[in-house]
């Protein structure tokens, strides 16, 4: 049974965050219950996945929906990318409660935003269920390669991870190798998994720990990755940690044990707040990749099969975010501020740019 929050502090959250639009979305008939945030839009249409998930309540919902749209904002920004930042999430057990008729509504909500929000696949949802929106609108990306789109942007997301843990490993190190250096990477589903081939494939040392045990020794088998119990992840004394699970793995408590001199994945929103848990991990000398910066690859998928590019300027773009992350890491020192600060501010720098651009004919 989820719990209803008092409805005047939906309205503090949209002020917090500073949303321009949310969009609830209910059908009895199918069961959909749906949240779709638009947080900004000054780049081009908001652009962001759907996430289905079994919240246990329908403020964690909405928190989770406010958060995650706020920062594709940034995420568009920082990867140079000319659209907005938006989410949403459609509340459910994507095992039990996911249907053809329950995605195609949610298709028929996103159809009639005319465009101000484009989705693609998250958590809980997959390329067949991009297909079944595909069916009500045009605003879908992530649908299958042999219907002409990009497929699963999930290699790509990893790539970009993997190229964020080595913009960090230069700046720590002096080099970028992974040779030799261990990995702890939490969660081994869709990207978590394609980042372990990467890192294998560079003779990185990988620990690997996911809820679902079978995954756990199916891929520590495939890949040759140690399997660790989710209950001891940060008794390793690794070189980094890479959260590939869910968001807000990083608090006050995981941060006073975590051994790891990186912390670089592909989870959204893993610091449980943003400013605090930043600043924290300055103070003890961890460098965070912030998640939004690293984890694009899967958005610059996304976007590089809205504007019809070639497979070669998707992993160009992916690339970047080596740079982009490198960019970060000099402000962040230069001007003794958390990564996640230094971040935000050269994604803030490019919207205002940019609206002023805007602004004039
Ligand atoms: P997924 O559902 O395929 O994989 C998530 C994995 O994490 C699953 O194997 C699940 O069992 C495991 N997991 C869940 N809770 C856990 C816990 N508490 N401890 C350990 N493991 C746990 O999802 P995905 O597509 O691989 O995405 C992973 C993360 O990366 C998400 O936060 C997602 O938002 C983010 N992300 C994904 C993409 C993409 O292209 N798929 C792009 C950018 C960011």
């Amino acid at each position: 049974m989820l719990v209803q929050q008092p409805t005047d502090s939906i309205f503090t959250q949209l002020d917090t965050f500073g949303h321009k639009k949310v969009v609830f979305c209910s059908d009895p008939d199918t069961g959909l219950r749906a949240i779709i945030a638009i947080h900004d839009t000054t780049l081009g249409p908001a652009f962001g996945s759907t996430r289905m998930w079994a919240y246990k309540t329908e403020g964690d919902a909405l928190n989770d929906v406010l958060r995650l749209s706020k920062s594709m904002t940034y995420k568009c920004a920082i990867a140079g990318l000319n659209m907005g930042g938006g989410y949403s999430v459609i509340i459910g057990d994507a095992h039990k409660d996911k249907t053809e008729a329950l995605m195609r509504k949610f298709g028929r909500f996103v159809k009639n935003l005319n465009g101000e929000f484009i989705t693609s696949e998250d958590v809980g949802t997959n390329p067949r269920d991009m297909e079944y929106i595909r069916m009500e609108t045009q605003y879908v990306t992530g649908i299958p390669e042999s219907l002409g789109g990009s497929g699963d942007p999930s290699p790509i997301a990893a790539k970009g991870v993997y190229m964020g843990i080595k913009a960090c490993v230069r700046e720590q190190f002096g080099n970028d190798s992974l040779t030799g250096k261990s990995v702890i990477v939490q969660g081994i589903g869709h990207v978590g998994e394609n980042l372990v081939k990467l890192l294998r494939d560079e003779n990185a040392k990988v620990y690997i720990s996911d809820i679902n045990d079978e995954r756990t020794r199916q891929v520590s088998k495939k890949y040759g990755a140690e399997a660790v119990s989710n209950n001891s992840i940060f008794d390793i004394d690794a070189d980094i940690y890479s959260p590939c699970a869910l968001g807000a793995t990083i608090n006050t408590e995981t941060i006073k044990k975590i051994k790891c001199g990186i912390i670089a994945g592909s989870a959204n929103n893993q610091l449980q707040d943003e400013h605090v848990h930043g600043e924290m991990l300055l103070e003890k000398g961890i460098l965070f990749a912030p998640d939004y910066v690293i984890n694009a690859g899967g958005i610059i998928n996304c976007y590089s099969e809205l504007m019809g590019f070639s497979k070669k300027r998707t992993l160009q773009l992916t690339e970047n975010i080596y740079e982009a992350t490198r960019n970060v890491l000099k402000l962040s020192k230069l001007e003794n501020l958390s990564t996640t600060d230094a971040a935000n501010k050269i994604a803030e720098k490019r919207i205002a740019d940019i609206k002023k651009v805007k602004s004039t004919y």
